[in-house]
């Protein structure tokens, strides 16, 4: 074993990227594996034909964990990253002809519900007020502290039990809002919130409606050069504090012995380090790392998070009513999560997602043209036809997107790519090609996603959005900060 403290991080994820910088703070010799040719995993960025599409991940909130990295690093973010509050945080179009511009700030939110949807103000006030609750005293609790070390015995759970409502954890997030609000809409609007995490709102507890909180409380952000700029900044920064990376270059074993992890192989050779951070799906990491084929299985007790089909179109247009957040919500919600998480299939009335960066930066696109990242929901991969599927999606996304915007979309689509499940696995390694790892589906999703550290292996961690404490930019840095303060607890 080499005498300088060594650790190594498999794949360059967010969460990995964040988990050696916090290594490399605390001393450690840290070289981060990825078997892609470039740092960012789901977050990437291409280009097609002049027009410039950020990949995977459109929406950033919670910049403040971006910021932690560079305090804690202490380098000034300004020569790295910088980003702006948006006014509007999305813009949700009906079938029945109504729009809602979700304003960030809560006056004009609620006076807009009120005016558009007909929504009693004062129940947008009191939800969103009841949302900051439940996210400071119970999402605080899960989200920064290891719910399966002592660590959670030093969180103020008096406070989080005291809030925990048995409404939050029994009832689904549909029905908390339908009890709520009084307009289908407004119901509509508040039940998108379990797709955050990749989970359907008619399943998932309560509790989800602490996630409004972040997006219309505490503000959505657009970073300066589209989100690849976050992976952009975290790489810089990692370099700077003087980890290696080495892409282009899989992982292909994890090494342990007596119960304590000694390295990883890499092409038939060994590279010893007292600590492994796997940022690898954690079921993989078991299954194909690890040749634990019974511990990946019982990973598999939890349902997956939702996938996505994306086509990147280059539009031969300007559409001066979207947004850089815009939703063309389903008629029948309900009818397209049973879809989605039942029968494993596409719904022909999908939710569509579009957002469109050239509307923050011109240069995204060429001049008088849109870039648009068109994304529906879609099931988690079991091995459909996705052939099929795409095709069935792209006519149902243009027949809807036409209808709504009273324009022959497919005329306007200048240049196609597409992405599915399957691509999304393959590119990642997202078991399934989910997007947040296991879904929020049952109430007790929470306390079964896997903990950021391996009982059976002293020394080995994971961060990413398969593990504690979820899916997504914000929590796939808060497992890394996790897994800082674990390896600073248990090996320094
Ligand atoms: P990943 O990004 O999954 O990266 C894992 C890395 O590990 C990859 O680079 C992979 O190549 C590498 N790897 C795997 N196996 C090995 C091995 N054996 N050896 C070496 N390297 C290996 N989140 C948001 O916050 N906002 C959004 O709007 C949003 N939208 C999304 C839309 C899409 C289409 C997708 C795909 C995701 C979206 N997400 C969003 C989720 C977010 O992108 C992810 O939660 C997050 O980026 C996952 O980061 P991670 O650190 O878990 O690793």
């Amino acid at each position: 074993m080499p005498q300088t403290r060594k650790a190594i991080v498999i794949g360059a994820g967010i969460a990995g990227i964040a988990a050696s910088i916090r290594l490399a703070v605390q001393g450690y010799q840290v070289v981060v594996y990825d078997k892609n040719d470039y740092a960012g995993g789901k977050i990437a960025r291409f280009q097609n034909q002049g027009f410039q599409f950020d990949e995977g991940p459109s929406l950033f909130t919670q910049p403040g964990n971006v910021e932690e990295l560079f305090k804690l690093a202490g380098e000034p973010i300004e020569d790295y990253f910088s980003y702006q509050p948006l006014p509007i945080a999305c813009k949700y179009f009906y079938e029945n002809g109504k729009v809602v511009n979700a304003f960030t700030n809560l006056d004009a939110f609620a006076n807009e519900l009120h005016q558009k949807l007909g929504e009693d103000p004062l129940k947008v006030y009191d939800y969103l007020n009841q949302s900051k609750k439940i996210y400071d005293k119970i999402g605080s609790v899960f989200l920064n502290y290891s719910l399966h070390t002592r660590q959670i015995l030093k969180a103020p759970l008096l406070a989080a039990v005291a809030a925990a409502k048995p409404k939050l954890l029994f009832k689904t997030l549909n029905a908390l809002n339908e009890e709520h609000f009084t307009k289908p809409e407004t119901i509509q609007l508040f039940n998108r919130f379990a797709t955050y995490n990749g989970s359907n709102p008619y399943k998932a507890p309560g509790m989800l409606s602490l996630i409004p909180h972040l997006e219309q409380n505490e503000g959505t952000y657009y970073p300066k050069g589209g989100m690849i700029s976050i992976a952009n900044a975290l790489h810089q920064l990692a370099l700077k504090k003087g980890v290696k990376f080495k892409l282009s270059t899989p992982v292909n074993q994890i090494i342990h012995e007596h119960g304590t992890v000694n390295g990883v192989v890499v092409n038939n050779t060994k590279h010893l380090a007292h600590v492994v951070i796997s940022n690898m799906d954690v079921y993989f990491t078991y299954k194909k790392l690890l040749q634990n084929e019974g511990k990946s299985k019982s990973i598999l007790k939890q349902e997956r998070s939702s996938s996505a089909i994306i086509f990147y179109w280059g539009i031969n247009r300007v559409f001066n009513e979207l947004e850089l957040h815009n939703i063309f919500f389903s008629n029948n919600y309900k009818a397209e999560f049973d879809h989605l998480f039942n029968s494993k299939t596409l719904y022909h009335d999908p939710t569509v997602y579009i957002n469109i960066t050239s509307k923050m930066e011109a240069s995204h696109a060429p001049e008088g043209k849109e870039n648009w990242f068109v994304m529906v929901n879609a099931p988690a991969n079991v091995g459909q036809d996705w052939k099929a599927f795409r095709e069935t999606c792209r006519a149902s996304i243009i027949n809807k997107l036409s209808r709504l915007l009273k324009v022959d979309i497919a005329a306007l689509i200048e240049t196609e790519q597409v992405m599915d499940p399957v691509i999304i696995e393959e590119k990642t390694m997202s078991y399934m090609g989910s997007l947040y790892g296991t879904s929020s589906n049952s109430k007790m999703a929470a306390f079964l996603r896997h903990p950021n550290y391996a009982s059976a292996i002293k020394g080995l961690y994971f961060v990413g959005g398969s593990v504690h404490p979820g899916g997504g930019i914000p929590l796939c840095l808060l497992s890394a900060k996790l897994v800082g303060q674990m390896v600073k607890q248990n090996h320094n």
